[in-house]
C-alpha cells in the first residue's frame, strides 16, 4: 500500500461543505512539507443509502483496507430520520467504528482566548482550559448483555448490562498514558467505584496498569458525579481524562460546551493502530444550515490536524494548523455561529481561505 493514504467521507448535509475546507488546508501542508497525500472519497450515511441502498456499502469498506486515516464530515439528515433503525445513516457510522476496531474516542477541548466569552462560563474559568477527554467506544453498558425488555417475578422490567473486561480496560488506559505522556503526564481515572464493582474493577486496572508501564504518571482518580461538578467549577484542574463510555458520553459532551460551540470540536476514534483512525467533528450533519455557507469549517479542519498528528506523526504541521485557527480568531474572523452581536459573519468557505492563506504567510 502506498503511504500517506486519506480516504474522505464527506457524508450528507453540511458535510460536503466542510470537507472542501479542510482539503484546502491540506493542500497547503502539501505544498509546505513537499508531501503528496493519496486522497480517495467514499460514500457513507444518507447518500450511501440513496446511491447504494446500504449507509456503509462495500465499495466503502473496501477502500477502508487500503487506507492509512479517514475523515469523515457527518451524516444524517431529514430525509433518512423515519427510516427503520437499522437502515439509518447513524448506523453507517456505527458500523464504520466497529469495522475498524475503534475503541476510544479521543476528544480535546480547548478553549480558544479569542472566544473565551462565547463559553456560558466565566472568561477566567475557562480562559487557557485544554483537555483531553478519552472514552471507551466498545465495551460498558451500550453494548453488555443481557439487555431488553424482560420480566421479573412475572412483571414487567427493562435492564442493560455494564461489562468491562481486563484487557478493555488496560488498552484505553494505555493509550490515554501515550497521550499523557506527551502532555503534562497527568491522568484522571474517572468512574464511580463506590457504588459499582465494574467501576472498582476499572479502578483496579487502571492503577495496575499505571504502576507498571508508565510509572512517570501521575494518577488521580474521581468519582463521575464530582467530575461533572469539578467540569464546571474549575475546568483547568484537568489535563487528560480518561473514562468508560457510558461516563465519558456524559463527560465529553461537558467538557466540549466548555468551549462555546460545537462548530470548534474535532476529534479521534482510533483502535490499536493495525487499522486506520476515524478523525471527524463533534457535530452532525447541521441539515438546518446545509448548502448556506453557514458552516463554521473549523472542527473539520482540526480534525484534519489531529489526523495528521496521529496517522502521519505530522505532530508540527497539525500545530501550524491550529495557530492558525488561533490567529484567524484572533483577527477577529467569525462564521455566524460563533459571531458576536455586532460582527458580519463570514461564510464557510472565506472561513476556510482565511486559514489556508495564515497556514502559507
Ligand atoms: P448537529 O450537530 O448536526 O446540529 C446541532 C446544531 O448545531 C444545529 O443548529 C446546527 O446548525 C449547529 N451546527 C452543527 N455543526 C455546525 C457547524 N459546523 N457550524 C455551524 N453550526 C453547526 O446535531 P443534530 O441537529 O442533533 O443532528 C443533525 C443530524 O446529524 C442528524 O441526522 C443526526 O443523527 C446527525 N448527527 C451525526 C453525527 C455524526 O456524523 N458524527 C453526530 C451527531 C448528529
Amino acid at each position: 500500500m502506498a503511504e500517506n493514504r486519506i480516504l474522505l467521507l464527506p457524508g450528507d448535509g453540511i458535510g460536503p461543505e466542510i470537507t472542501k475546507e479542510a482539503l484546502k488546508v491540506l493542500k497547503v501542508i502539501e505544498k509546505i512539507t513537499n508531501t503528496s497525500f493519496e486522497i480517495k472519497e467514499a460514500l457513507i450515511g444518507g447518500q450511501a443509502i440513496d446511491d447504494k441502498g446500504d449507509p456503509l456499502p462495500i465499495e466503502t469498506i473496501n477502500e477502508l483496507k487500503q487506507t492509512n486515516a479517514v475523515l469523515l464530515a457527518a451524516i444524517g439528515g431529514y430525509k433518512w430520520d423515519n427510516l427503520p433503525n437499522e437502515q439509518k445513516p447513524e448506523k453507517g457510522l456505527l458500523r464504520l467504528r466497529k469495522e475498524l476496531d475503534a475503541f476510544v474516542n479521543i476528544r480535546p477541548a480547548k478553549v480558544f482566548s479569542a472566544l473565551a466569552d462565547a463559553s456560558t462560563l466565566k472568561r477566567e474559568v475557562i480562559n487557557g482550559v485544554d483537555i483531553l477527554v478519552l472514552r471507551e467506544l466498545t465495551g460498558g453498558i451500550y453494548f453488555g448483555n443481557p439487555r431488553g425488555v424482560s420480566s421479573i417475578n412475572g412483571e414487567s422490567a427493562c435492564l442493560n448490562t455494564m461489562i468491562y473486561k481486563e484487557e478493555e480496560i488496560k488498552r484505553i488506559v494505555k493509550c490515554a498514558c501515550e497521550q499523557a505522556m506527551k502532555r503534562s503526564k497527568k491522568l484522571c481515572s474517572v468512574d464511580k467505584a463506590n457504588v459499582l464493582e465494574v467501576s472498582q474493577f476499572w479502578r483496579d486496572i487502571t492503577i495496575q496498569t499505571v504502576k507498571n508501564d508508565y510509572s512517570e504518571i501521575e494518577l488521580t482518580h474521581m468519582y463521575v458525579d464530582n467530575a461533572a461538578m469539578q467540569l464546571i467549577r474549575n475546568p483547568k484542574q484537568f489535563d487528560v481524562i480518561v473514562t468508560s463510555n457510558l461516563f465519558g458520553d456524559i463527560l465529553s459532551d461537558e467538557s466540549a460546551m466548555l468551549t462555546g460551540s460545537i462548530g470548534l470540536l474535532p476529534s479521534a476514534s482510533i483502535g490499536d493502530g493495525s487499522k486506520p483512525g476515524i478523525f471527524e467533528p463533534v457535530h452532525g450533519s447541521a441539515p438546518d444550515i446545509a448548502g448556506q455557507g453557514k458552516a463554521n469549517p473549523i472542527a473539520m479542519i482540526l480534525s484534519l490536524a489531529m489526523l495528521l498528528d496521529n496517522a502521519f506523526a505530522m505532530n508540527k504541521e497539525a500545530k501550524l494548523i491550529q495557530n492558525a485557527v488561533e490567529k484567524v480568531l484572533k483577527q477577529g474572523h467569525r462564521t455566524s455561529d460563533i459571531a458576536e452581536e455586532g460582527v458580519t459573519p463570514i461564510s464557510t468557505s472565506q472561513m476556510g481561505d482565511k486559514i489556508a492563506e495564515t497556514l502559507i504567510l
